[in-house]
Order: structure tokens, then C-alpha cells, then sequence
């Protein structure tokens, strides 16, 4: 998707959502890597916390992501 979306930060448009690249030089693409890495990151919170499975491994992930 190449689709420009971003709301990523407090300079948002509007306080809705950037849809142009031109907003602060963020390209499409990272705005949606981030937004899937974002995603990701909670989707292996979630999963770690429901199964107790935490471990020292998934943290760094975390804190790295
Ligand atoms: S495109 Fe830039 S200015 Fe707009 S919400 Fe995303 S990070 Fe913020």
C-alpha cells in the first residue's frame, strides 16, 4: 500500500491524520512499516502476557521495536 496515512505524532494534520507525504518528509512506505511494526509489537505484548510465556528474549524485542 502506498497510500499516504499517518498519525503518528502530536503534528498530525488536523489532528486527524497526515495524507500527504509532504507533512514532515515521511514517505508512505515507513508510515506503514511502522504502523505494521506498532502492531507487531502489540500483537507480542499481548501474546506473552495471555500465555505467561514473558521472557527476557521478547523483551528486548519490545524495547528494541
Ligand atoms: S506524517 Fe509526519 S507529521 Fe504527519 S503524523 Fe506522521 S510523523 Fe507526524
Amino acid at each position: 500500500m502506498t497510500d499516504m496515512f499517518c498519525f503518528q505524532c502530536q503534528q498530525t494534520a488536523g489532528n486527524k491524520g497526515c495524507i500527504k507525504a509532504d507533512a514532515c518528509g515521511k514517505q508512505p512506505e515507513t508510515a506503514n512499516l511502522q504502523d505494521e511494526l506498532v502492531y507487531e509489537l502489540i500483537c507480542l505484548a499481548e501474546t506473552t502476557l495471555a500465555k505467561g510465556i514473558r521472557t527476557k528474549e521478547a523483551d528486548k524485542l519490545l524495547i528494541d521495536g
